[in-house]
């Protein structure tokens, strides 16, 4: 038996081969789950000047250290500053500006006094007219209840950095200084392919012998995951003719990746090989790893593409392991497995290749504990849809005891 390639190499060979795909200009709104092609520093302070962030009275504070409750200290409004107006002229000591949440810090004032800790009864809203005077009922630090200019960030300071990808919280931080168009990078067209005498789509009436087509479905959701665009394309027939023209068709869509599953494995792979060789510069590896030792991967008339194993869960798998980092380079994001550690609830063996077992996670007092969803067969589909994670059993190892930690590959976040 020949040498099985390490699935650490393999990877490396692939992240060295795919590149990044180049940047686009979107508006803001467009930008949401796009992934930042630069860094974002911030050209303003944000806030942009101090504010209050109570409304109440701003005033010196030193002013208020004698006022209690039972001594409450009395001091003239003689300013009114609403949110949205500029402050004219400066606060002196011995003075107070009634003020609403958000508006700017008059200057000279250090600190705010909450309405309600003042003898005001203020009626919200507009209709509150200005009392000439405040009781103070309790002293204030410096600084109390002022959120200062550039606090949250700073001009000049990274709001986020390339690779980014841009959620509800990131377009926010963008709206807030004014970041009106976003350069992104251009979303990855990823094309599958499926081919097999036996595969219907899930439309077709199944004959004897036959089953549906799994892993386009299973495929175009995991790219659309990892934030590429799928297009699936129909399912080809075990015949040249019908390989060769899914696999031109695949190339006229100009694609930035193509993924075709099937006709990898020793046997059944042949004719898929003919046209993968016809076309591109492809290897096929021997990976050791379970499931999912066959793996062909290279270009196709220059094009990244990956032949992943026909098995239905042996083509999630490699494509969580292989596909899924190399298509984040693609989309210029953060290219980083989630994993996790956990305890194995029982015992766990494997063959002696680098075991990606199906496993459900469950939280106990003080640890993360991984149970095998049962049946770890290639093909057994449901034990994906039952796990939580891949428990890594590395090379060479062909049991592991229960209570032994693992590594595991997330497949959905942990509540
Ligand atoms: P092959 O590499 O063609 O020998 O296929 C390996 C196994 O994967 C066989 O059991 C196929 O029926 C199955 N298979 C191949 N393609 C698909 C597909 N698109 N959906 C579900 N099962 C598939
Ligand atoms: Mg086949």
């Amino acid at each position: 038996m020949s040498e099985l390639l390490n699935v650490d190499t393999a990877l490396d060979n692939i992240l060295d081969s795919v590149k990044t795909l180049p940047a686009e200009t979107v508006s803001l709104p467009e930008a949401h789950n796009r992934v930042s092609a630069d860094d974002i520093v911030s050209p303003i302070d944000l806030p942009p000047f101090d504010n209050s962030a109570m409304d109440g009275y701003a005033l010196y504070s030193e002013d208020s250290i004698a006022a209690s409750q039972s001594h409450p200290i009395a001091l003239p409004v003689v300013m009114d500053i609403l949110a949205g107006s500029a402050p004219s002229g400066q606060l002196q000591r011995d003075q107070a500006a009634r003020i609403m949440t958000g508006a700017p810090v008059p200057a000279g004032a250090d600190a705010v006094i909450p309405v309600e800790d003042t003898d005001d009864d203020w009626v919200k809203g507009e209709s509150g007219a200005v009392p000439n005077s405040v009781q103070l009922y309790r002293s204030l630090r410096r600084g109390e209840n002022i959120r200062r200019a550039g606090e949250n960030i700073a001009q000049g300071e990274t709001v986020m950095r390339a690779g980014t990808v841009i959620a509800p919280a990131e377009i926010g931080m963008l709206a807030g200084i004014g970041c009106a168009k976003v350069a992104v990078i251009r979303r990855p067209k990823v094309v599958i392919l499926s081919s097999g005498d036996e595969l219907v789509d899930v439309h077709g009436a199944l004959e004897p012998g036959q089953i549906r087509d799994t892993n386009s479905y299973t495929l175009a959701g995991l790219v659309r995951d990892a934030g590429g665009i799928p297009i699936r394309l129909p399912i080809a027939a075990d015949t040249l003719a019908s390989i060769r023209a899914l696999y031109r068709r695949a190339l006229e869509i100009n694609p930035d990746l193509i993924i075709s599953t099937a006709g990898v494995s020793v046997g059944a792979a042949d004719l898929v090989r003919v046209v993968m060789d016809e076309l591109g510069d492809i290897d096929f590896w021997r990976i050791n790893m379970r499931p999912g030792k066959p793996l062909a991967f290279g270009t196709l008339q220059g094009v990244p593409f990956f032949g992943l194993p026909g098995n239905p869960v042996s083509t999630m798998v490699t494509f969580e392991v292989l596909a899924r980092p190399a298509l984040a380079k693609i989309a210029g994001r953060e290219i980083r497995q989630r994993a996790i550690k956990a305890t194995l609830a029982g015992d766990m063996t494997s063959d002696g290749r680098r075991s990606y077992n199906r496993v459900i996670l469950e939280r106990n007092s003080n640890d993360i504990i991984a149970r095998s969803t049962g049946i770890q067969s290639s093909g057994a589909l449901m034990s994906m849809v039952l796990a939580d994670g891949l428990a890594v059993i590395p090379e060479g190892a062909t049991t592991l005891p229960a209570g032994a930690v693992v590594d595991v590959l997330l497949l959905r976040d942990l509540d």
